[in-house]
Formats: structure tokens, sequence, C-alpha cells
């Protein structure tokens, strides 16, 4: 059976990585998103095991004490990793897997998957920025200026990665996205397998 590709997706928190991404694997049911573990406290409306598997400190430490993670980060005090297991189990069904997660991750998944496709995507500007993440409601004044002050550190790794992607206006955005994903499975190498038994007839 055909393996999984793997997607890597980074932007500043607030550009809208989240809301675009349920978009997108609405409308393509074959891609799925990772479930990362965090030990982040959980926001309104969230649900372990759905948006992330929320753990405590010694939880994590003690994942990554049994190499558990594909990657991990500290990202704004707190830690966020992806499970190698999980990841893997998918891939290996054939499944698109979607990782939503930091620069620090994406450069250590890219080492270990050097053919994952990795997006970054920015908003149109830092006042758009502020206030996204001012109105989405859901983080503390304190929070909202850490993630405001570390935006820029995160967007000055765009380019590392293989797309860029202008979040102003979201359809605009969740098109451009889904054609990325069209693109990445029509490629010589994807359609030999996908389309090898048409290939075989039309050569005959
Ligand atoms: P949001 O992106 O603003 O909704 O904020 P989150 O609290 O959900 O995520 C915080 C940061 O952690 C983001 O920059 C994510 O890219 C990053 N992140 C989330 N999950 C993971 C993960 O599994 N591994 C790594 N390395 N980073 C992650
Ligand atoms: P991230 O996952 O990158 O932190 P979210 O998907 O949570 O970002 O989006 C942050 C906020 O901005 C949300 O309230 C979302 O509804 C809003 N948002 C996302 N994209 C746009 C856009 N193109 N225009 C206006 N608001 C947007
Ligand atoms: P939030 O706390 O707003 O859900 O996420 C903040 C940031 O954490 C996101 O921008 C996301 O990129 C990053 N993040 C989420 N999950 C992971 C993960 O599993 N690994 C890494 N490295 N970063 C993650």
């Amino acid at each position: 059976m055909k393996r999984g590709s793997l997607f890597i997706i980074s932007a500043p928190s607030g550009a809208g990585k989240t809301s675009l991404v349920g978009k997108l694997v609405e409308s393509q049911p074959e891609i799925e998103v990772s479930v990362s573990h965090t030990t982040r406290p959980m926001r309104n409306g969230e649900e372990n095991g759905v948006h992330y598997h929320f753990v405590s400190k010694d939880e994590f430490e003690d994942e990554i004490k049994e190499a558990n993670f594909l990657e991990y980060a500290e990202v704004f005090g707190n830690y966020y990793g992806t499970s190698h297991k999980v990841v893997e189990q998918k891939l290996a069904e054939g499944v698109d897997v979607i990782l939503e997660i930091d620069w620090q991750g994406a450069a250590q998944v890219r080492k270990l998957v050097p053919e994952a496709i990795s997006i970054f995507i920015v908003p149109p500007s830092i006042n758009e920025l502020r206030s996204r993440l001012t109105n989405r409601g859901q983080d503390a004044d304190d929070v909202i200026a850490r993630r405001l002050s570390e935006a820029q550190t995160e967007m000055s790794h765009y380019l590392e990665f293989d797309y860029l992607v202008v979040n102003d206006d979201f359809d605009t955005a969740l098109s451009q996205l889904q054609a990325i994903f069209t693109a990445s499975r029509l490629t010589i190498e994807k359609q030999q397998t996908a389309q090898g038994a048409l290939m075989a007839d039309l050569l005959a």
C-alpha cells in the first residue's frame, strides 16, 4: 500500500493555522491532523484527546525519557510534542498527516523526514495578528503579549519552509493551501504508483 505523505504547518500564534487546517481537512477527508501532547492549560471549548492530549509536566518528561516523541519543543513556556507511534501508524496506513508545530519542531522533523512538505503561514500585518489573538478571546493578556513578542522569532524561520501562504482573506488562503495539497499528490513520484495501471495500459 502507498505510504501517506507528511506535511508540516507552522505559523506565529494567531495567524490562523488551526482555522485553515480545520477547513482543509473538512474538504479533503483523506488527510488527518496529528493530535499533539501539551502541558499548557486547556482552553474553553478544547477537549482532551481532540485538540491536544493535555498532560502534566511530569508525564511529558516521562514520555521524553521513553523516546515517544518524533519531535518536541518548549513553546511559550510549555512543552509541545508529537507522538512518534501515532504518526508512523497513520503514514503506514497510507493516510496523509499534518503536523501543526512550531519552527523548532519543524526543523527536527525535516532532519528525520527530509521529504516532508512544509508550509509557513503569516498574517497580513502585526496589527492584524494582535487583533486576531485578542478577538480569539482564549488567552490572558500576558499570554497574548508573550505570543506576540515571540511572533517575529517564529517568522524569522520562514525561509526553511517549502511554501509561504499569507492569510489575509481566509478563503483565498484556504484555496492556496488546498492547491499545495492537491499538487503534492500529482507529482510523478506519487502518480507512478497511483496511476500505474493506467500508464501500463496506455503504454501497452
Ligand atoms: P495557537 O497555535 O495559537 O492556537 O497556540 P497553541 O497553544 O495551540 O500552540 C502553541 C505553539 O506550539 C504553536 O507555535 C505550535 O506550532 C506549537 N506546537 C503545537 N503542537 C506542537 C507539537 O506537537 N510540537 C511542537 N514542536 N510544537 C507544537
Ligand atoms: P492559530 O492556530 O495560528 O493560532 P487560529 O486558527 O486560532 O490561529 O486563528 C486565530 C484567530 O483569527 C481566530 O479567532 C480565527 O477565527 C481568526 N482568523 C483566522 N484567519 C482569519 C482571517 N483570514 N481573517 C480574519 N480572522 C481570521
Ligand atoms: P496553542 O497553545 O495556541 O494551541 O499553540 C501554540 C503553538 O504551539 C502553535 O502555534 C503550534 O505551532 C505549537 N504547537 C502545537 N503543537 C505542537 C507540537 O506538537 N509540537 C511543536 N513543536 N509545536 C506545537
